[in-house]
């Protein structure tokens, strides 16, 4: 057993924390005031190398492990967690199904754009009606000749507005159920693919939502990612990925709490004394840095599996439960250590606490993966 980071990771680590703490902290607060996805920053990011960290270097990537790639989310999302939330997102929701399912040509042409960091993907799954019951969703995609028509409506798309390739899923043969889902990859300008409504949200705000209609939007059938009838199989698999980059996002907001909590509450004087020096101030912060330990440890050991070829898929629910819960906690309790000036506008742990609350939502709620938790223990 070996809980030691490489040098090399921990060497990135650092590079990382160092750049957010330049580019990405001083602008956090404006980005989430503005609503605005910091463009700047993930050219720089890509520039970096940060963007295709863990893809192979035949399409633009660092050769790393999954590993490395989530400690960029935490640190990313340590400084900001929309930033983080969007790092992750990439690779777990748009690289992940692409490198599993996708053909060579697929492959060259989108994760090299993904890894230079000039391309971005949204995930195109959820629907009005079809949410953690993904199986309800009732948009089509009908095989014409060599091409095949697209109709429906997808609800909360992150990058939607910004995207320049969408991972979308439709039914190719309703009767068929699941085994009759299918998964495209459909470029941006594809007449017929519409951005719909923008939602303005409580937290993440440097991330943009938003609707997608497909209307007779039809796509080559070279477009097909993974077989037909596979759509299924691989948006369960690309969320797989894409939780423990929410739990690797997660991870960040503690550590961001246990800073601002361990800064603010050596500072702050109350009855002629620190507030640390108080042991209810004490216990917060003893419990936040337990959580944080048990947060990483699970995250890590997820991107682990995924490194070793193994089964990842339980331990991705499991870290995802925790860790976003754990978020939602101590973004509560950072707030409370700061009192009034936690609660208002400006306050880092304000911004943390409402950025917290999606990684209980999205990507599978904390009930599904309470469902699918329960499933593998009783099975
Ligand atoms: C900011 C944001 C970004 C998003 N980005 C994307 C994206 O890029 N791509 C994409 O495809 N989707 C995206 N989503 C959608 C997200 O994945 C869904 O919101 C999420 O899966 C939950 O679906 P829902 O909102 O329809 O809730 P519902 O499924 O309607 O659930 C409502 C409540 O009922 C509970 N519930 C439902 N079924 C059960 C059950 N069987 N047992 C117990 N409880 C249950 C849920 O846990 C939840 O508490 C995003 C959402 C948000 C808010």
């Amino acid at each position: 057993m070996n809980f030691k980071l490489s040098e090399e990771q921990e060497l990135i680590r650092a590079n990382v924390r160092e750049f957010a703490l330049k580019y990405i902290e001083p602008v956090a607060g404006e980005i989430d005031a503005n609503s605005r996805q910091p463009a700047e920053i993930f050219e720089k990011l890509g520039e970096l190398g940060m963007m295709g960290i863990s893809y192979p270097t035949e399409y633009g990537g660092g050769g790393a492990e999954f590993v490395t790639t989530m400690l960029v989310t935490e640190e990313l999302a340590r400084a900001c967690p929309s930033t983080g939330f969007l790092h992750g997102y990439s690779f777990g929701l748009i690289g992940h199904p692409i490198m599993t399912f996708g053909t060579e040509e697929q492959k060259q042409k989108w994760i090299t754009g993904l890894a230079s960091g000039k391309m971005i993907g949204a995930f195109t799954l959820t629907e009005p009606g079809a949410g953690t019951d993904v199986s309800a969703a009732t948009s089509t995609a009908e095989k014409k000749g060599d091409h095949y028509v697209l109709n429906g409506t997808k609800t909360f798309i992150t990058n939607a507005s910004i995207a320049d390739v969408f991972v979308a899923f439709a039914y190719t043969d309703r009767a068929a159920g699941t085994k009759g889902m299918s998964c495209f990859l459909i470029p941006k300008g594809t007449p017929g693919l519409i951005v719909g409504q923008h939602f303005e949200k409580m937290g993440i705000r440097g991330s943009q939502t938003s609707e997608v209609v497909f209307k007779d939007c039809a796509v080559p059938a070279d477009c097909l990612l993974g077989k037909e009838g596979e759509g299924f199989k691989i948006a369960m698999s690309a969320l797989d990925a894409g939780r423990i980059g929410m739990a690797a996002m997660s991870t960040g907001i503690i550590q961001a709490c246990l800073d601002e909590s361990v800064r603010y509450s050596k500072e702050r004087v109350q009855f002629r004394k620190p507030i640390a020096a108080q042991q209810a101030i004490q216990w917060f912060i003893a419990d936040m840095s337990t959580d944080l330990d048990a947060a990483r440890f699970l995250y890590l050991y997820a991107a682990f599996l995924k490194d070793q070829g193994q089964p990842f898929s339980l331990a991705a629910s499991k870290a995802k439960l925790f860790c976003s819960e754990a978020a939602a906690r101590h973004t509560s309790k950072a707030v409370q250590i700061q009192g009034g000036y936690g609660y208002v506008k400006g306050s880092k742990v304000e911004r943390l606490y409402r950025d917290a609350k999606i990684t209980e939502i999205g990507e599978g709620t904390s009930e599904a993966q309470r469902m699918i938790i329960a499933g593998a223990a009783l099975r």
